[in-house]
């Protein structure tokens, strides 16, 4: 996939819109394409560097500048994100990046994209432990649809994938949505969501996004699409879990945000203990302006009450 790159800038591209993230700035760390799995869903196509070496693949000094000529115009951006043609932890100056940007941006927040291979090292896990949303990928819990899914390169196991991301977990202090891929036919057998249960359960992560193909693949063919049925299935299977379905919305499609759906989403989260409205944009993967518009109408319509000091949601009995 070709990505927007602002004029110029050859580290940083869109902002973009996402539901999930609302307006985000896009880092890019690595040389197309340098990654430590070649998935078979990949929107950046097959991974030429498959590797696991960490080093500093692009200037640090200047990806900073690049950041620094963008944000230092106060632009409208909710988040400042990691992610672009390959695996941002493989960049050893991520830690200094993010660290730059907390302590002169910190009024944007930072969010990792990562395939989670790199989670284990404890470099890594300090060098993230900053950012305000980590989003590891989780695509299979078993070695066989592993394999098939992600094609790791020599050196990652699966087991060990998921002791990192549990571990890291145990000591980050932000955000955490663990995303999983459904690749119909290759990793949603009986056997393999009940491994990704497990794991996911073990992991605990504030919400799972469950995402399947919805843009042109590597190769065609290779991977088909969820129907909405079997997403669906898998949500209730993965209950209690709090689960985000990641749906694609069709440019024409008016947002859905004042839908009852949505209000019962949210009541959903807020049952679950969450009452901060950060916490709750990231849980329901509602842009957070946008579902505090939609909490302004919830309250009004007698649903929750919004403490006005601290901005705390509850709902209303
Ligand atoms: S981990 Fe991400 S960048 Fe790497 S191959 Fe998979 S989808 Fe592409």
């Amino acid at each position: 996939m070709e990505i927007a790159r602002l004029p110029a800038m050859k580290y940083l591209f869109g902002p973009v819109n996402s539901r999930r993230l609302g307006k985000s700035l896009g880092i890019d760390l690595l040389p197309f394409k340098t990654c430590s799995l070649d998935c078979i869903y990949c929107e950046c196509g097959w991974t030429t560097t498959r590797t696991l070496e960490r080093r500093e693949w692009v200037p640090t000094d200047a990806v900073q500048a690049e950041l620094d000529s963008v944000l230092a115009s106060h632009p409208d951006i909710d988040y400042v994100t990691f992610s672009g043609s390959g695996e941002p932890t493989l960049h050893s100056g991520i830690g200094r990046v993010i660290t730059h940007l907390k302590t002169h941006y910190p009024q944007h927040k930072v969010a990792v994209l990562t395939n989670a291979t790199l989670l284990g090292d404890k470099a890594v896990q300090a060098e993230l432990h900053a950012a305000d949303l980590v989003v590891p990928s989780l695509d299979a819990a078993t070695r066989k649809a592993f394999a098939r899914v992600c094609r790791p390169v020599r050196g990652v196991h699966v087991e060990k994938l998921i002791d990192g991301i549990a571990e890291f977990r145990q000591s980050y202090p932000g955000l955490m949505l663990l995303e999983v891929f459904i690749a119909p036919g290759i990793n949603d057998s009986e056997a393999d969501l009940a491994a990704l249960k497990a794991a996911a359960e073990r992991i605990a992560p504030d919400a799972i996004q469950l995402n399947s193909l919805d843009r042109p693949a590597p190769e065609p063919g290779l991977v088909s699409v969820a129907s909405s049925e079997q997403i669906e299935a898998i949500r209730a299977y993965l209950h209690p879990l709090q689960v985000q379905i990641v749906r694609k919305r069709a440019a024409d499609e008016p947002a859905p945000w004042d839908s009852t759906a949505i209000f019962r989403e949210i009541l959903a989260v807020i049952d679950k203990g969450i009452s901060e409205i950060t916490r709750l944009a990231v849980a329901t993967g509602i842009r957070e302006g946008d579902l505090a518009k939609t909490l302004q109408r919830m309250a009004a319509q007698q649903l929750v009450i919004i403490d006005g000091s601290t901005g705390a949601v509850q709902r209303r009995y």
